[in-house]
């Protein structure tokens, strides 16, 4: 495999011809007792059981360890090498476990082990961007069955990151203020699309929302980095409830979801471009984004990169915020659209 920008959009692929999809033990390697698995990168407690958060490498992995990046160009085009890191996360050791469900103590853990994995390989000056997401639902792309997410690390910021800074940036040029800041304020203040607030966080559905029931969870006070955020804090049940809420609302109407951590990147990796990410710590805001997965598709796109969205922020706040968020396992009803 390697990496190739597209030199018009900018953005780079992933491409190469793919080994074929090998079909999976029957058992799964994940679960306690199983002994296909290395010594974990890093544990965490669950459930007051020691090491039973788990971290190894990914068996198929994107990107690989070692080696250099190497750019290089094959007459106008750019290509590198799949350097990098990608890791799973094992949320639990219990094979049925539902983020939604679970204590939330144990879902703060899980978010310090995100918090310290990043900013282990943040030390890595290969690695430009590194973030963690979860796909949840064979729809929304999981291919492990066991509760898990999954942490990347690029040679490179992924696209629509790097549109978020730039605007960002160009918005703290303009206004001396932080778009994200500004945004939490105003949602606030209208509160039509605000699903829920506690002291330090808002979910929220975003104004131009892609997805039905797309969902953001922002903090409410203004800060760059998850996880310088996260390891100086000493707790973080609160933001765990927040996410844990969010993620028990939604899946009462779609079990699939795709949840992206949106952080900055890393600074040291551009350390050499004096200037580069000056204001960033001022500009940028972390945020968790939630896109949510219908079952059905009302209608396809006539062009790709317009979203076509079917419900309105608006309605899909009202519902949301309607839908129960306990910890019990709640009845599911279908992700039906608003008829236009
Ligand atoms: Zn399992
Ligand atoms: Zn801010
Ligand atoms: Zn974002």
């Amino acid at each position: 495999m390697e990496l190739r920008k597209d030199p018009i959009t900018r953005s780079w692929v992933l491409t190469g011809d793919g080994e074929p999809l090998q079909t999976g033990a029957s058992s799964c390697i994940y679960c306690e007792g199983s002994d296909h698995l290395p010594q974990p990168i890093y544990s965490l407690p669950y459930q007051h059981r020691p090491g039973a958060i788990r971290v190894y490498p990914h068996r198929r992995p994107l990107y690989t360890i070692d080696g250099r990046a190497e750019r290089r160009a094959e007459g106008i085009y750019d290509k590198m090498r799949t350097v990098g890191a990608h890791e799973v996360i094992v949320e639990s050791p219990d094979h049925e476990a539902r983020l939604s469900m679970a204590d939330e103590r144990d879902i703060a853990h899980l978010l310090r082990c995100w918090a310290l994995r990043i900013d282990d390989l943040k030390r890595d000056m290969r690695f430009k961007y590194i973030t963690v997401f979860k796909n949840q639902g064979a729809i929304a792309g999981q291919e492990i069955k066991h509760p898990h997410s999954e942490l990347t690390a690029s040679p490179f910021i992924p696209r629509r990151i790097l549109y978020e800074l730039r605007s960002s940036q160009e918005y703290f040029v303009r206004k001396e203020r932080c778009v994200f800041c500004d945004i939490e304020r105003q949602e606030e203040q209208q509160g039509s699309r605000v699903v829920d607030i506690s002291g330090n966080f808002l979910a929220l559905c975003p104004f131009a929302s892609r997805v039905p029931y797309e969902l953001w969870v922002i903090p409410r006070y203004h800060h760059s980095s998850f996880e310088s955020d996260l390891l100086h804090r000493a707790e973080n049940t609160e933001l765990a409830g927040i996410l844990r809420r969010c993620l028990a609302r939604l899946e009462q109407l779609t079990d699939a979801y795709h949840m992206v951590l949106h952080t900055s990147p890393n600074t040291i990796a551009r350390k050499e471009v004096p200037g580069y990410w000056a204001t960033l710590d001022d500009d940028y805001h972390w945020h968790i984004e939630i896109l949510p997965i219908a079952q059905t598709q009302t209608k396809s796109y006539s062009i790709k990169e317009v979203y076509y969205c079917p419900t309105s922020p608006e309605s899909a706040a009202a519902r949301l915020k309607d839908l129960p968020s306990s910890r019990e396992l709640l009845p599911q009803r279908t992700l039906e659209f608003q008829s236009r």
